[in-house]
């Protein structure tokens, strides 16, 4: 069977690897005669399988010890309400960085909890860069600062952080975590629902620093982190399988030279699209501004609507799935997380070069 060139969003490509290892022990997991997923999350067979999980993460992304990890449900739309209901005190406000409509919805939600502001936003331009990230500010006596790392829709990732806050910073990472070495200790939280490089739908991952996870007797049992955090993310049902397949990606990262060589691949894979775009003398239009630029996902369109559309349809013929941009937007977008091999990013530099030299 041929793998096919998935370009989607989200849930994404994942790696072949990790279907193939998950399928070997589909019908029978750890010599139990079952599938992982008929096992209880109470046994000793799955608490391994979870706290591995954890343990791969943290060595990953050398968390330090002063943070927790969380595996909730919910997507990160979930962590939009969880955060203010859990960050925000009402005598204090919390600011968002508005880089796309991720930020946006993330804002929103905060706002029905308490005092919100915004710190910086690139609406004005429809979200085609991220505001220099030095001239960001935000009071003392902030809750925290949200900002969200990449920006799925527009095509923009932050390349470096705020680093004149002294407040918590929170980001949503969730679709571009694991894809490029970061500082853990420079956040207060970070978010990612799994779906787009960590697995399938169904888990969101949440790391927390661990003095932000304080007892609120008045939160619902469920919507706080510090019910979460104290029973090792199994205070009730967790999604075992997402868990168990998160556990057999973050394996695959470590194989590929861990998150370092992860990222090489990852640069060399966006460089061939971005090249593409800019040697392509104005036939594609990349959206993001060249220093925002996203290397999770290229957006751009074609010199008009109507070769926008003959593009996505010849693509769509040829094998290639998922290269529509996000309904909001339009275009085209290709999402090339970790698990999108880079002979399919090849495969769809060829077909761009060969659809331009037929119709321009
Ligand atoms: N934040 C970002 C940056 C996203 O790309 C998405 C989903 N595409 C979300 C949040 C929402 O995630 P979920 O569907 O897991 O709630």
């Amino acid at each position: 069977m041929k793998r096919a060139y998935n370009f989607n969003a989200g849930p994404a490509a994942l790696p072949e690897w990790v279907l193939q290892e998950a399928k070997e022990h589909w019908l029978n997991f750890n010599d139990t005669g079952m599938s992982l997923m008929e096992l209880s999350h109470r046994s000793a067979d799955y608490e391994a399988v979870h706290n591995e999980a954890k343990e791969l993460l943290t060595s990953l992304l050398s968390i330090p010890d002063n943070y927790e990890i969380l595996f909730l449900q919910g997507g990160a739309s979930l962590q939009f309400t969880m955060i203010p209901m859990n960050l925000l005190p009402k005598n204090q406000t919390a600011y968002y960085a508005l880089t796309g409509i991720w930020s946006e919805k993330a804002l929103k939600e905060a706002s029905k909890l308490g005092n919100t502001a915004i710190s910086i936003s690139s609406k004005n331009e429809n979200y085609s860069y991220i505001p220099n990230s030095e001239q960001i500010e935000v009071p003392k006596d902030a809750a925290y600062l949200h900002i969200t790392s990449n920006n799925t829709i527009y095509g923009t990732q932050w390349s470096s952080y705020p680093t004149n806050v002294s407040v918590p910073l929170i980001a949503d990472m969730s679709s571009d975590i694991l894809s490029t070495p970061i500082d853990v200790s420079k956040f207060g939280l970070i978010y990612a629902g799994a779906q787009k490089n960590l697995g399938p739908s169904g888990v969101t991952v949440v790391i927390i620093r661990k003095d932000l996870i304080k007892e609120d007797t008045a939160l619902p049992t469920m919507l706080s982190f510090h019910t979460h955090a104290k029973s090792n993310s199994l205070f009730n049902t967790p999604p075992t399988l997402a868990i168990y397949l998160l556990s057999l990606v973050l394996k695959w990262v470590k194989k590929q030279g861990g998150v370092e060589g992860i990222a090489a691949l990852n640069n060399e894979k966006a460089k061939h699209l971005y090249d593409v775009i800019d040697q392509s003398n104005g036939f594609y239009r990349g959206h993001a501004e060249e220093t925002s630029r996203s290397k999770m996902n290229v957006t751009f369109t074609l010199q008009s609507e109507n070769l926008t559309k003959a593009f996505l349809q010849e693509a769509k013929e040829a094998g290639f799935v998922g290269l529509n941009g996000h309904r909001s937007v339009g275009g085209c977008r290709a999402s090339i997380y970790n698990a999108v091999p880079l002979e399919h990013v090849m495969e769809l530099t060829k077909f761009m070069k060969e659809f331009q030299r037929k119709n321009q």
